[in-house]
């Protein structure tokens, strides 16, 4: 058993203890409390003095393939900048996922990061197993996975935005989307990988590949991800293809319910905000990314008033490079507070949303976003020693300011980060991994 003491522990939707203690068992949590822990045989006492101890972070939205292609089209609107992407991309192979998604899951645990999704939707032919690369990278990293098998099959010859290189057939999308799911996806208690089905956006999928991947993913009993109302341009394409708004569309498809999370939701109407909320649908709130393209600012305060699920994601590092998980916290607060006033979202609010909101997003609230006997351990200890510790409260220090160092990430009740470096792969050899996936990718290009 290891005993986490000292620290200010913050559980989420329960109790704080300014001087509390983590007991963890195996891969689970089995106390939390105030003051020392229960005398008992300890394989390891971390000292978490001077230490805000959380929940470990949930992202709900990313593309880790993008970590190869960051800084690009850097004043772009969305479409701008995918129409300048998408033909870079289509040179990717499993090489490039697997140093690309190395790199980034790091970064994640770096700022925090215990349980992530991806969603791959760019899958060129005869390039090698791209899921199973990605897979490899989360296995390497020690992060709880979410991979979710994306697909496109509208090109440009049909309306569809990408061009038609990248997009896949239909039946073949959702043959190899559901090969995913036999080949990876574990559904027991504590599981380290779940598989969700998610084609891309409105603007690249037909519907009959919506249809078919919400029925594909409710016969199997995995969850169903896409992008939606990221942009004005998509509001505009969705009503001139489909006569209808993202939102209603997706109503239409079937697409709405306690077993959806969709990417960004910017562009909701207060008719859409009572939908998500009436059926658990959730928001993976990207403020970072949102923020880089010009997109807006998504209706989180409303959501959450609402009682709709919302949790955080940093999205591709091609749309927000380099962003920190944590930073996301600050990142939403600040963009609530911009659009609606200093009460619109609280320090605590916006932890939560990182955590226990995530968790929902992902249906895994019973497991991890809380720090609870029974719960999975997952645990963020952040040091907030030196210049951070001249902030009172730690939570503030963690949610207002830039993202402090970890003392210690446990997924799992395993260590992947301690004193600030990763402990699961060599930091730098990880880190070049990075840059080697964007040589590859790029080639000879400017
Ligand atoms: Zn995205």
């Amino acid at each position: 058993m290891i005993v986490v003491e000292n620290g200010h522990v913050v559980t989420v939707g329960g109790d704080e203890y300014p001087a509390g203690h983590v007991v963890i068992d195996g891969d689970r949590i089995v106390a939390v409390g105030p003051g020392a822990a229960p005398p008992g045989e300890y394989s390891e006492r971390i000292d978490a003095g001077g230490c805000l101890v959380t929940p470990g972070l949930v992202n709900t939205h990313h593309h880790l393939y993008q970590w190869a292609t960051q800084g690009f089209v850097p004043d772009g609107t969305l479409f701008e900048w995918l129409t300048g992407l998408y033909d870079i991309w289509a040179g990717m192979d499993a090489e490039v996922v697997a140093d690309a998604a190395a790199a980034g899951l790091a970064w994640l645990a770096l700022s925090g990061c215990t349980t992530t999704t991806d969603h791959h939707y760019v899958f060129p032919r005869g390039r090698g197993d791209l899921f199973a690369a990605e897979v490899a990278a989360a296995r390497r990293i020690g992060l709880r996975f979410h991979p979710c098998r994306g697909s496109m099959d509208r090109g440009r010859s049909q309306g569809g935005l990408p061009p038609d290189e990248v997009v896949e057939d239909t039946e073949a999308a959702l043959l190899a989307t559901e090969a995913a799911i036999d080949a990876y996806h574990d559904p027991a208690p504590g599981s380290m990988l779940r598989v969700a089905v998610a084609p891309c956006s409105p603007f690249s999928v037909t519907e009959k590949l919506m249809t078919e991947a919400a029925a594909l993913a409710r016969r199997r009993g995995v969850r169903l991800h896409t992008h939606l109302a990221e942009t004005l341009d998509e509001d505009e394409h969705c009503r001139a293809q489909f006569g209808c708004t993202p939102g209603e569309y997706m109503e239409r498809l079937g697409w709405l319910g306690d077993d959806v999370w969709f990417a960004h939701c910017v562009h909701l109407d207060d008719a859409d905000i009572a939908r998500f909320a009436a059926t658990g649908t959730g928001t993976a709130h990207c403020p970072s990314s949102n923020g880089r393209l010009g997109a807006g600012i998504a209706r989180v305060a409303e959501l959450l008033a609402a009682g709709a699920p919302v949790g955080l994601g940093v999205d591709g590092a091609a749309s927000s490079e380099l962003t920190p998980l944590a930073g996301e916290l600050r990142q939403a607060l600040l963009f609530q507070r911009a659009r609606s006033g200093p009460r619109a979202l609280t320090a605590r609010q916006a932890l939560e949303l990182g955590t226990l909101g995530g968790a929902r997003c992902l249906g895994r609230q019973d497991e991890i976003g809380t720090l609870a006997p029974g719960k999975l351990a997952d645990l963020a200890i952040w040091r907030l020693g030196g210049f951070h510790a001249a902030v009172a409260d730690p939570v503030t220090a963690l949610v207002f300011g830039p993202t402090p160092p970890l003392a210690r990430l446990l997924v799992a009740g395993r260590t992947v980060v301690a004193d600030g470096e990763l402990r699961t792969a060599p930091q730098d050899a990880v880190a070049a991994g990075g840059v080697r996936a964007r040589d590859r990718l790029l080639g000879g290009r400017p």
